[in-house]
């Protein structure tokens, strides 16, 4: 029995892995959760799976949360950062579920490997805030890091029974979401539901928005330099719109394994759970006969600046994917707010880390001081303030 702490239960990934938790209850229990907002669906979820601990944003959806649940049966309600901590470090928890959006995530993720659990992580911008920090405590404290992002999953599989000196290159497939082929004079103009409409996935608001910007992908490239331990110029990027392949490892003899399905994030959600057991999800099994075909692109950075910025973020190195990463948040919650338009979320990224000089970062509090300093300056830059 692995007994599991969900950070960000509520949330698109969190939902999906309660689904595997709910259908595999010989092999899961659940010892913690945390949530945002969502109180409701929060309920739900604490009187299906009886969490010892659960945690909130603040102490008044504390005070909230408590009033909605039966006395009697009511699990430890802790708040903030220190009830996201608890939840991240909890005695009884075997595995931690990072599916907190943002650089929120990196704290109780931080934690968790000090408190030497095993990861499952789905909060990327962990490891592009932070790579550097992380993989040398996951290293020191001896604990597994599973990848639960789809392309880190597809390569992570496709690594299986390989020698890491053998392997040349790492081929990330991205969509191209929602704009691959709009009219690019028109693209400063889409409307939040047009970005919000992805093809193939269906995510958080964040991650969809930076999939449509492809910000995502250099999210992921940067996340896959620290997972995989490759550098950037190794890492390259295809654009493949059907979302079959999920990503690619080549080898030094020219072969190219990769990992094919459909595009549902159980898959690699229940690998990370059970790795290296392979359990049902409920997962079509993929039919090639029933596609029409695979195609693949080559990027196109004039569409999509985002990726060329990370590729930039991650050759400055140091304090600059931190930039990068808080820039974007906050470009990202002003342009689902229709602060700003869809064109300027990359334009105010590449503006905040124009004005930076990059430093080294040897502590997550280092990190915390930076990113802060990237969201003031990039508010000032949006006139947000
Ligand atoms: P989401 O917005 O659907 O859910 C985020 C969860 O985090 C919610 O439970 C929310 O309440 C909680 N949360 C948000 N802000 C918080 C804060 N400040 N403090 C504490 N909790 C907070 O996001 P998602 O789509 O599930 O994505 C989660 C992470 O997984 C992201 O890092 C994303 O990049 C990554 N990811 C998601 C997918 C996907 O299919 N959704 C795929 C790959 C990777
Ligand atoms: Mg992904």
């Amino acid at each position: 029995m692995k007994s599991l702490s969900i950070l960000g239960s509520t949330g698109s990934i969190g939902v999906s892995t309660l689904d595997i938790v709910a259908s595999h209850p010989e092999r899961f229990r659940v010892a913690a959760l945390t949530a945002g907002n969502n109180l409701e669906l929060f309920v739900r979820q604490i009187k299906t799976f009886s969490p010892r601990l659960v945690s909130v944003l603040t102490e008044e959806r504390a005070r909230q949360l408590e009033g909605m649940l039966p006395a009697g049966a009511r699990p430890e309600i802790a708040w903030g950062v220190p009830g996201l901590i608890a939840a991240a470090t909890a005695a009884d928890a075997d595995l931690v579920v990072a599916a907190i959006v943002g650089a929120a995530g990196l704290v109780p993720t931080a934690a968790a490997i000090e408190a030497g659990k095993d990861v499952a992580l789905a909060n990327k911008e962990t490891l592009v805030t932070a790579g550097h920090l992380i993989m040398s405590r996951v290293r020191e404290k001896g604990v597994n890091l599973f990848p639960v992002d789809s392309e880190h999953s597809a390569v992570f599989q496709s690594l299986q029974g390989h020698r890491a000196s053998d392997v040349t290159r790492i081929i990330l497939t991205a969509s191209g979401g929602p704009f691959l082929h709009y009219p690019l004079d028109k693209l400063a103009q889409v409307s939040v539901a047009d970005a919000l409409n992805h093809p193939n996935w269906s995510m958080g608001q964040k991650i969809t928005i930076d999939s449509a910007t492809m910000m995502n992908k250099g999210l992921e490239v940067i996340e896959a330099r620290w997972l995989f331990d490759v550098p950037g110029e190794r890492i390259a990027v295809n654009i493949h719109p059907q979302s079959i392949i999920h990503s690619m490892v080549e080898y030094t003899d020219g072969c190219v394994i990769a990992q094919l399905g459909v595009p549902d994030m159980k898959a690699p959600i229940a690998y990370a759970l059970t790795y290296p057991e392979r359990v049902v999800t409920g997962v079509k099994p993929l039919d090639l006969t029933d596609l029409s075909g695979l195609t693949f692109l080559k990027p196109d950075h004039f569409r999509f600046p985002a990726l060329q910025l990370a590729y930039r973020a991650m050759s400055d190195g140091e304090s600059m994917p931190a930039v990068m990463n808080a820039a974007n948040e906050v470009a990202v919650e002003a342009f689902l707010k229709g602060r700003i338009g869809f064109t300027d979320i990359s334009r105010a990224i590449e503006k905040t880390m124009d004005v930076h000089q990059p430093h080294s970062l040897g502590s997550i509090e280092e990190v915390l001081m930076v990113d802060r300093w990237a969201r003031e300056k990039t508010r000032e830059m949006l006139g947000l303030k």
